[in-house]
């Protein structure tokens, strides 16, 4: 007697792009609902797939045997529909296949289990949940309480345009309480762009919520967390998700609330697979959920702040730092008026002097980290290239080594000149370490209240590898052991540190005259964000100050610095963007190739354009030439990319997606690979 048979459409783990990843057919004995995850037979392996639907009739009968499914991952709910819908929205508008996306979004160790480790897995994550005692949420500002009733009483989307200190952290908190409490079910997503920025938000939460219905999600998370943390949200036991850009794929059945803090950090950008927005997907997700959406910002990027402009996002505004702190003042050195080699104007140093006189601390930061970028022989013309990259490699003078900051190769610094033999020679240009060195001596002699020498720390990706390190050292700083802490942008970020009462920038310029048009912007929220670290302790705040040293005092973008003017800086932005025809009055993506040779490279993508203009909306795409990166070889590898761009998103859109086939039938000898940034951030 034959078995009742069920055809299923299962979305397996695919190759990336597009054209070749759709669901496979697959019978089942079982009826089983979309979203059901299952184990299936793929070649010779057995794979993690999710149940996607029925599969489609073939009009003569399957083309093959299908094969059937190997097993069901039982007692767990199928992923809920809006789950599918934003992964299916996911690939398509990222032009990635559905079963890369799909796979990519669930934790790593649903691929691995046995049924049997399975089991195991999901009793544990009932067992835990239940149990929460809580902190009282302080009373709210004026304009803290303006925002979180408009939160309540309307749809959003929300952009939460709050100064640096201004409490936007109490707004989310309270606005997830509100959701939360509106529904005993309800569960709210919030999104930070920084891993290290998790702990003390999780704390933050915790203390709040009670630990029990809090969890994180992000990529510094061992597989087992990851899943156990996945399994809570999933599974409802966990109320809140705190996360990175990984979390706006967490299964949350009942999510009623997304915020997204810092929305216009590019850390939201994924680098690489599926080059997702989480910023841009969180939106997604709030429509497909029913959920709201708050984005939250001192500097939004522009994108947010022309739809707030528009209407097309509520805009919220909190101008006023808690406890009536002033925003520093700005002070901007000429560093055409300094004498040669200046590293520290003698002003800013007499600042940071007197700081450590009286007990305040002062930022300094400088995005490079090493010793110097550059070694250079004083006798030829020998420079520490990298040998793989066309790029020089930085030298770290801690670990004696010239390390690769492109492809990581790393060699012990040459006694003498690798090309004449010459022993001198010199490092060139200045990173952290060799900035931290020169404060050392700088402030030799200088003394804190308590009479002991002013202490120098430095925070940056080399000081805080160890694991554990970076939380020591923010640590110290909290503490007070530190009186001057050099970093790069990574201590700019987020940190509430109360006792900082004097932030520099020390490299800012390269940025003005970046080939990036989007380079200024990010400078600006940079500085803005900076600026936030100092003085947010109001009984100091009153002489705070921010320090810029630029050779290019006069530029525009200063004069809005020093007002703290963020909504002239974004007009002044704008209308240089709309003249322009850019983002965010135009769409772009990039598509990139590496090859063994840069001729491979573009060419591919030379044939690639001549392809494009058979398709039914090239004269609505603009399709630039072929140009090496900036950084053209990595690791021996060429990469080149060219941009494509229209004014009609939906457009690009049909015409990246007609192009996809196109792009692979000319993937040709020396091709390594090729992607399509949608959207992309850096150009
Ligand atoms: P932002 O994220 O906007 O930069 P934070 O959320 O870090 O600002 O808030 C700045 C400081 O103000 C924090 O120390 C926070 O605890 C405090 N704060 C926030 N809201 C209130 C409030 N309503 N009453 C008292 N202190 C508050
Ligand atoms: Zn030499
Ligand atoms: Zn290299």
């Amino acid at each position: 007697m034959a078995e009742p048979l069920h055809r299923l459409a299962i979305v397996v783990p695919t190759p990336a792009h597009s054209t070749v990843g759709g669901p496979l057919s697959y019978r089942s004995e079982l009826p089983l609902a979309a979203g059901t995850l299952v184990r299936v037979p793929l070649g010779r392996r057995e794979v993690l797939g999710v149940v996607w639907g029925e599969a489609p009739d073939e009009p003569d009968g399957p083309a093959r045997e299908e094969k059937p499914v190997a097993g069901v991952l039982d007692g767990l709910p199928p992923l809920a529909s809006a789950w599918r819908e934003l992964v299916a929205f996911a690939a398509a508008y990222y032009q990635r296949s559905l079963g890369e996306v799909a796979l990519a979004a669930l934790p790593p160790q649903l691929r691995e289990l046995s049924p049997e480790q399975w089991q195991r897995r999901l009793r544990r994550a009932a067992a835990a949940g239940g149990g929460a005692a809580v902190d009282p949420a302080p009373a709210l500002t004026d304009e803290q309480a303006a925002a979180l009733q408009r939160i309540g009483a309307e749809p959003g989307p929300f952009l939460l345009h709050g100064a640096t200190g201004s409490g936007k952290t109490e707004v989310y908190l309270q606005a997830v309480a509100q959701a939360l409490g509106a529904d005993p079910t309800a569960q709210a997503l919030v999104m930070v762009p920084e891993i290290n920025l998790t702990p003390q938000l999780q704390a933050r939460f915790g203390e709040r919520f009670g630990d029990a219905g809090v969890v994180s999600l992000h990529s510094g998370m061992t597989n087992p967390q990851r899943l156990k943390a996945w399994l809570a949200a999933h599974t409802g036991a966990a109320r809140i998700v705190l996360g990175t850009r990984m979390a706006v794929f967490a299964s949350l059945p009942r999510l009623a609330l997304v915020v997204v803090d810092e929305e216009h950090d590019p850390s939201y950008k994924q680098q690489e697979g599926a080059r997702y927005s989480a910023r841009d997907l969180a939106l997604v997700r709030g429509k497909l959920d029913g959920a709201k959406v708050v984005l939250g910002s001192a500097t939004p990027s522009l994108e947010s702040w022309q739809a707030s402009e528009r209407g097309r996002y509520a805009r919220l505004a909190m101008p006023s730092r808690i406890g009536a702190g002033p925003l520093p003042q700005v002070r901007l050195v000429d560093m055409n008026l300094q004498p040669k080699g200046t590293v520290l104007a003698p002003a800013l140093a007499a600042a940071i002097e007197e700081r450590i006189a009286r007990g305040e601390q002062s930022l300094l930061f400088l995005n490079r980290r090493g010793y110097a970028p550059v070694l250079a022989c004083t006798a030829c013309d020998w420079k520490s290239e990298c040998p793989h990259c066309s790029a020089f490699r930085v030298f770290h003078k801690i670990d004696r080594t010239l390390r690769c900051h492109h492809c990581g190769f790393s060699e012990r610094v040459p006694r003498a000149c690798p090309q004449c033999g010459n022993l001198d020679i010199a490092p060139l240009g200045r990173g952290t370490e060799r900035l931290e060195e020169h404060l050392a001596q700088l402030f030799a002699g200088t003394r804190r209240p308590d009479g002991e020498p002013a202490r120098i720390a430095r925070i940056d990706a080399d000081s805080t590898r160890a694991k554990g390190a970076l939380e020591a050292q923010l640590g110290a700083v909290h503490a007070g052991a530190v009186d001057v802490l050099v970093g790069t942008q990574m201590v700019t970020k987020g940190h509430d540190f109360r006792r900082i009462t004097l932030v520099a920038a020390l490299n800012a310029d390269s940025a003005l005259f970046s080939s990036d048009f989007r380079a200024p912007e990010r400078l600006f929220a940079l500085l803005m964000q900076a600026a936030g670290r100092a003085g947010r302790d109001a009984r100091q705040a009153g002489h705070s100050q921010m320090w810029v040293q630029t050779w290019h005092p006069a530029h525009p973008l200063f004069a809005a610095l020093r007002r703290h003017d963020f909504p002239a800086f974004a007009a002044q932005q704008l209308d240089e963007r709309e003249a322009a025809g850019m983002p965010p009055f135009a769409y772009q993506a990039l598509v990139r190739a590496e090859a063994r040779t840069q001729e491979v490279a573009q060419g591919f993508l030379r044939e690639a354009a001549e392809a494009a203009q058979q398709l039914p909306e090239a004269p609505h795409v603009t399709v630039y030439p072929a140009v090496p990166m900036a950084v053209q070889r990595v690791a021996n590898v060429e990469r080149a990319q060219m941009l494509v761009e229209s004014a009609s998103r939906p457009a690009l859109q049909r015409f990246l997606a007609g192009w996809q086939p196109l792009l692979q039938a000319r993937r040709c000898k020396g091709l390594i690979r090729w992607a399509v940034d949608v959207d992309p951030l850096a150009i």
